[in-house]
């Protein structure tokens, strides 16, 4: 007998399919509405086609628009419309007065341009650790990061999950530094009641076709701090600065003189604005988006109750009041391979491939803070790595010091991102995941069989 007859023999029809056994999902054409994003419809379609027939495309009446109902939405005083959400983050530390030997704090785990706008600007990153539950910067590792030209504190909202404002703002006060959220993953999250994107100084977020809040390619900064959005404006929109704006409809409400000597020439040498086609569509996104989300929410919390007690796998969620995981861009579990003998979350994974789920891996963006960019990079031709090139101590910090993040690898894995609340098929969705988990151990053991046969 094989070792997969022999395994199918023991465990049955309701064993595990990567062992032979019948898949708990059956193929459905319906998963293609289930997951397409971003949804479009006439409306969006229409919205682009006005723009190319106006032959607008260039122009920032419709972006103002778009900017002034994100704002009113997300409860910001203030938004600006960038090219891509890496434009807006350069932007808004420059904004913050990141510069020439300055140092940012942010978190290992997260999409690169959180940090490398950084460099860029001659300044440099201190990583710091996450939270093993929310994916968010760990609070409690940002604190002894801080020194004399520490500027900006970059919280990234990952996955959706609101990082720990009620503990980041104040240290970020104490020490008079600014707060970037980087809120790529979280258009709509709530924090105990306020959005992500109001709850730090700044935000930028990306709007990129295939994040939470898609319009094609595009960004959005938003901040309740009149200066900050000017500065904003002076670095990457010449053609906006000091005049007239939804936000600062006189000359007289500039904030910040000196900016306007330079008023005509973009202060970034960047050309930030947002094609008035991805505005025009994110004015109609914008009006679904709210009752978009919610089904989103009702959805992936029925596939998390569903796996309620479930060994080896909890939600990455918010368990706070009037919070939430917003689109839940990203979205992840939370993998104990203690609870399951051991088993790897490669293999965990595997098996619930096998049981018809496509796209299940263990995913996480790779660490920052041991990437040779940060290391090694000479951007400016200084003869020596910019991470070291302008400040006056060296951040830089090698595998083995941000111990939680360097684990997550194995202790994160993709679980379905549902656009629509389709109970039955969630329901299947959620079996194949208990099914691998209820069967851990005969996995394991038949590996270790496998092994033992083969060694
Ligand atoms: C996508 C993303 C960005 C960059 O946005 P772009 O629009 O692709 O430039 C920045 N930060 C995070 C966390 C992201 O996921």
């Amino acid at each position: 007998m094989t070792s997969t007859t022999a395994a199918r023999a023991a465990t049955g029809a309701k064993g595990l399919a990567i062992q032979g056994a019948e898949p708990a999902l059956p193929p459905s054409e319906g998963d293609e509405r289930l997951f397409h994003w971003p949804i479009v419809t006439a409306e969006d379609e229409q919205a682009v086609l006005d723009v190319m027939r106006a032959g607008t495309m260039s122009g920032t009446s419709i972006t103002k628009q778009f900017e002034a109902e994100y704002a009113t939405w997300q409860g910001s005083r203030h938004a600006l419309c960038t090219c891509n959400g890496t434009a807006g983050l350069t932007a808004a530390m420059w904004a913050c007065g990141v510069g020439v030997g300055d140092e940012i704090i942010c978190p290992t785990i997260t999409y690169w341009a959180s940090a490398s706008p950084a460099l860029m600007l001659g300044a440099t990153v201190n990583f710091a650790d996450i939270d093993a539950k929310t994916l968010c910067i760990d609070p409690n590792d940002i604190e002894h990061r801080i020194g004399p030209r520490t500027r900006a504190i970059v919280v990234v909202n990952y996955a959706g999950h609101p990082a720990d404002y009620d503990r980041i703002m104040p240290l970020a006060r104490k020490h008079g530094l600014k707060v970037i959220e980087d809120n790529s993953h979280a258009q709509g999250s709530m924090y105990k009641g306020k959005m992500c994107g109001s709850l730090g100084d700044i935000a930028a977020a990306s709007l990129m076709a295939g994040k939470a809040f898609p319009i094609g390619e595009g960004g959005i900064i938003t901040t309740d701090d009149p200066k900050l959005y000017e500065r904003c404006v002076a670095f990457g929109h010449y053609e906006r600065t000091g005049v007239a704006s939804n936000y600062n409809p006189v000359d007289q409400q500039v904030h910040d003189e000196g900016l306007l000597r330079f008023k005509g020439l973009p202060m970034g040498a960047a050309k930030h604005r947002l094609n008035q086609m991805c505005a025009a569509m994110g004015r109609v996104q914008l009006k679904s988006y709210p009752a978009r989300i919610v089904e989103i929410q009702k959805a992936i919390n029925r596939f998390w109750d569903l796996l309620d007690g479930v060994p080896g796998l909890r939600p990455h969620r918010i368990d706070e009041p009037n919070s939430s995981m917003g689109g839940w861009y990203f979205a992840r579990g939370l993998y104990t391979p203690e609870e399951l003998g051991g088993l790897s979350a490669e293999r965990f994974c595997e098996a619930v491939r096998a049981e018809g789920v496509k796209d299940c891996a263990p995913v996480l963006n790779r660490l920052l803070h041991t990437h040779a960019y940060f290391h090694e990079a000479d951007v400016f031709g200084h003869g020596k790595p910019t991470a070291v090139a302008f400040g006056q101590r060296d951040v830089r910090q090698g595998p083995g010091t941000l111990p939680v993040a360097e684990q997550m690898a194995g202790r994160v894995v993709d679980v379905p991102w549902f656009k629509h609340d389709d109970a039955a098929r969630i329901e299947q969705y959620a079996a194949a995941y208990r099914k691998v988990a209820e069967h851990a151990h005969e996995l394991l053991e038949a590996d270790k069989a496998a092994q033992g046969a083969a060694g």
